[in-house]
């Protein structure tokens, strides 16, 4: 079987082809054009030997995504792609342009598991988990595509990246190689839904990402109506793990908020919230919800929103409320891949 070629280090690349009998400096030229000149077809690598170029179309490929469908929204500042992947699984992936630089946000996972009332990604339950290269095709989708740079990574695409652990951490690497993608790791943000016992893993490894949580309520009881997860970990349990992850990282956590009118959002609610996260060093993410014909759920009116973050900045809080950005091209989790399905 054909070895793929993408989304190896430096090394591996190296490793393989000194087994095959090349020069060990071959390898960082393939890295060149794969990584920096975007050349994927071999005849195209020019710097290598002809008879190299033949031995690399019979013994290895380059196994990257089809971009099937494309979407930007009318102000530009979001573009999402739906892409085919070499077994035909559909994966989405956004690029959002902010001020400070371009920001992708990537899937880890064909579907999701994880059944979140709002989300639909996980409408068809999970496929399977992507592979670190297939996460990494997602990045240079755009940077091919499009031939920008990319100044940070979040993983809050579809999929439960805990859940599929070892592919994400090995992503996450991939990103940080000087040889790759050569991003900070300060600069990757991983988002979950509180898979408690895999963020006591995450604190363990000792990277200095974004730890972004799902908490999206102030209790148990409502949780357990927009997030079945929390059958499996309670919140303050969710909490905890929050806070052993910033005391072990020294990284301040973000927890994710959505806003749904007449479920969480409240002036109880927030009050609530600010007992339940008590002193821990954090970030609060506020998301009015992205209601749409598949999800029938509603954001507050906006001076609900206001009063709800209001309260949590009276506690100390320091929040932000996320820019709906892209909301016409579907730019939640999801929703594009549906639709092309549907259609
Ligand atoms: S919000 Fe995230 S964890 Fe929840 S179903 Fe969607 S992709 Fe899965």
């Amino acid at each position: 079987m054909s070895w793929n070629i993408w989304g190896h280090t430096l090394a591996e690349t190296e490793d393989w082809i000194v087994r095959n009998g090349f020069p060990r400096f071959r390898a960082k030229q393939i890295q060149d054009y794969l990584y920096h000149r975007y050349v994927y077809d071999f005849d195209e690598m020019k710097q290598l030997p002809g008879a190299m170029r033949e031995w690399l179309k019979e013994n290895t490929v380059i196994s990257k995504p089809q971009i099937i469908n494309q979407l930007q929204s009318d102000d530009k500042n979001t573009t999402k792609l739906l892409l085919k992947l070499s077994d035909g699984s559909l994966v989405e992936t956004v690029c959002m342009h902010h001020d400070y630089g371009n920001s992708i946000c990537a899937s880890t996972q064909v579907g999701c598991a994880m059944g979140c009332v709002f989300c639909a990604s996980t409408f068809d339950g999970m496929k399977r988990n992507l592979d670190a290269s297939e996460i990494l095709a997602q990045v240079f989708a755009f940077k091919q595509h499009f031939d920008i740079p990319v100044h940070s990574i979040v993983l809050m695409g579809a999929g439960e990246p805990l859940t599929n652990y070892e592919n994400v951490l090995r992503f996450i690497r991939l990103c940080n190689d000087p040889d790759i993608l050569n991003i900070s790791l300060r600069n990757i943000t991983l988002s979950t839904c509180g898979i408690v016992p895999q963020i006591y893993r995450l604190a363990e490894e000792g990277l200095p990402i974004t730890l972004a949580i799902s908490l999206h309520a102030p209790n148990d009881m409502i949780r357990n109506q927009i997030m079945p997860i929390s059958n499996s970990y309670k919140i303050e349990d969710v909490i905890n793990a929050a806070r052993y992850f910033y005391n072990k990282t020294g990284r301040r956590v973000t927890f994710e908020y959505i806003l749904i009118k007449d479920v969480n959002a409240s002036a109880d609610n927030a009050n609530e919230l600010c007992r339940l996260i008590g002193n821990l060093n954090c970030h609060i993410n506020l998301i009015p919800v992205n209601g749409t014909e598949h999800i029938q759920l509603y954001p507050p009116e906006a001076d609900e929103v206001k009063k709800f973050q209001m309260i949590l900045e009276k506690h100390g809080r320091t929040t932000t409320v996320r820019k709906q950005m892209g909301d016409k091209i579907q730019a939640a989790c999801g929703q594009l891949k549906r639709r092309y399905l549907k259609n």
